[in-house]
């Protein structure tokens, strides 16, 4: 948790505190020229001369700096000529953009020969690339901007895992970067800041979202908005629930139990830091800026179904006993490497479930369970053999279908109805953990598409009063008979 603020705004006494907002916009949101354009409207018609704007990596660059680090040379070729397409479309004086992107360029190239970077240091390229990127454009379109590099104002101990930041480096920092520059735009490069020794470090993959919420909690700001692809959090994938919808409004617990079960809306460290403040959080679509997207408050319609997330292809682990310091080491190293997995720690044997799979909870020591997805298990089992964690893996395919709401685990109503639904024979084998704002349903093996539906309609019912339930639970009954 970002440590706390106790002092008020302190810098230059212009700068009321109360209007400022943090503004983040996601890779793909700068990954044309057209994005970039569309980028430049919203800051200019939907945020104050004083506002934060934290800005990822352009596209996919975050990755090819990742191949590169690992080996693969040619990704540098392929960074260049993207940036060499995109910049001269869009900067008419790019002179300045190139020289230094030419000089960070030739510092790479000489990584393996001559300056051995970290990976950090590497990864963290793609945010200055983006953020110098972006302040030069709104400058061209006579927007006032300032390029912000954040290893200016956020410092964190490395020992921590990046959870303590030092609330004094920030306030001096801001005083520099403030002085004589009131009145523009701060574009701040997300993902990155500096470690006790100036050293850059990186938040984690997708780990901008996080840097947007611990600036707004230092600054105080009064929200922040992440602009997304997507017009909001959904409640449930579209693709997948033709009917779902964006949400209007979600709590903290209920995002962050969606960031936890890895549904990519948001990173899972983005909502500690709104809640020292009590910070709204909005998620909208940069590409249809005008439409709602949803917010993340305090305030929530308590009782309500949120969320259905489902995740495929999964495979069951369970983790030997582990040091609970070394285990929240190892579950870091997973979100930092891209490892797509969920925690479910409390399982209830349900069904004929594996033996192996009975947690223990000794103080000290605890075995849990993991599901990874199948596409990161060969990253999965590289880091068990660098962290020596030992784990039995069940062979089915799992499924996991997880429904979100504050409190759910009182739900009497959802829950009742859900065992109705688990009992009826095409479910199969099933395991239920269920945590205060979350209920995780997995499934041995897949989960068709009109059982799925079905199971949305199930949970989404609890929501309605008695005389709507009468009517949907017909098409639901409907529904279940067709797939039984
Ligand atoms: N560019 C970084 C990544 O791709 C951070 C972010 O996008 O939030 O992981
Ligand atoms: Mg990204």
């Amino acid at each position: 948790m970002a440590k706390l603020i106790k002092n008020a705004w302190p810098t230059e006494k212009t700068i009321s505190s109360e209007k400022i907002a943090v503004h983040k916009f996601g890779g793909s949101s700068l990954a044309t020229s057209e994005r970039l354009l569309n980028v430049v409207n919203i800051i200019k018609n939907k945020t104050d001369v004083n506002d934060f704007v934290v800005v990822s990596a352009n596209g996919r660059i975050t990755d090819w700096l990742v191949e590169f680090y690992q080996g693969k040379f040619d990704s540098l070729n392929k960074i260049n000529a993207f940036y060499q397409a995109l910049v001269a479309e869009i900067l008419l004086e790019n002179k300045y953009w190139f020289r230094l992107f030419e000089e960070d360029i030739k510092t790479l190239a000489n990584h393996q020969a001559e300056t051995q970077l970290s990976e950090d240091e590497v990864l963290g390229y793609g945010e200055l690339w983006s953020a110098r990127l972006l302040t030069e454009l709104l400058v061209q379109y006579d927007v006032p901007a300032l390029n912000v590099d954040a290893r200016e104002i956020l410092k964190t101990d490395s020992l921590q895992n990046h959870t303590h930041f030092d609330y004094d480096y920030f306030i001096s920092g801001l005083k520099k970067i403030s002085f004589g520059n009131y009145s523009k735009r701060k574009i701040v490069t997300g993902f990155i800041a500096c470690d006790s020794h100036l050293k850059m470090i990186t938040l984690g993959r997708n780990g901008s979202d996080f840097s947007a919420t611990l600036l707004a909690a230092f600054l105080k700001a009064n929200s922040v908005t992440l602009w997304t692809d997507v017009c909001g959090i959904y409640t449930a994938d579209p693709r997948l629930i033709s009917k779902a919808y964006p949400l209007e409004k979600i709590s903290f617990n209920e995002a962050k139990a969606l960031a936890l079960i890895g549904t990519n809306v948001l990173h899972h460290k983005t909502i500690a830091p709104l809640i020292v403040n009590n910070t709204p959080l909005c998620v909208k679509s940069s590409i249809f800026p005008e439409e709602k997207g949803t917010l993340v408050f305090t305030d929530t319609e308590v009782g309500k179904i949120k969320s259905l997330a489902i995740k495929e292809n999964l495979k069951l682990a369970n983790i030997k006993k582990l040091d609970l310091k070394i285990k929240e080491n190892f579950l870091q190293a997973l979100y930092d490497r891209h490892i797509d997995f969920v925690e479910c720690s409390f399982l209830q044997k349900k069904s004929n479930a594996h033996e192996a799979f009975s947690h223990s909870d000794t103080k000290q020591y605890s075995s849990f369970n993991l599901l990874v997805s199948q596409d990161s298990l060969d990253k999965f089992s590289d880091l068990c053999g660098s962290f020596c964690v030992l784990y039995d893996l069940l062979e089915n395919r799992q499924t996991l279908v997880s429904i979100v709401s504050e409190n759910i685990y009182q739900n009497e109503k959802l829950l009742s109805l859900l065992d109705g639904f688990l009992g009826s024979e095409y479910c199969g084998n099933y395991l239920v953990s269920k945590t205060k704002n979350l209920v995780n349903i997995i499934i041995s093996d897949e989960i068709d598409n009109i059982a799925l539906n079905a199971l949305y309609d199930l949970a989404f019912s609890s929501n309605l009063n008695v005389s709507e339930v009468a009517l949907s639970s017909g098409t639901i009954n409907q529904q279940l008979e067709s797939v039984g």
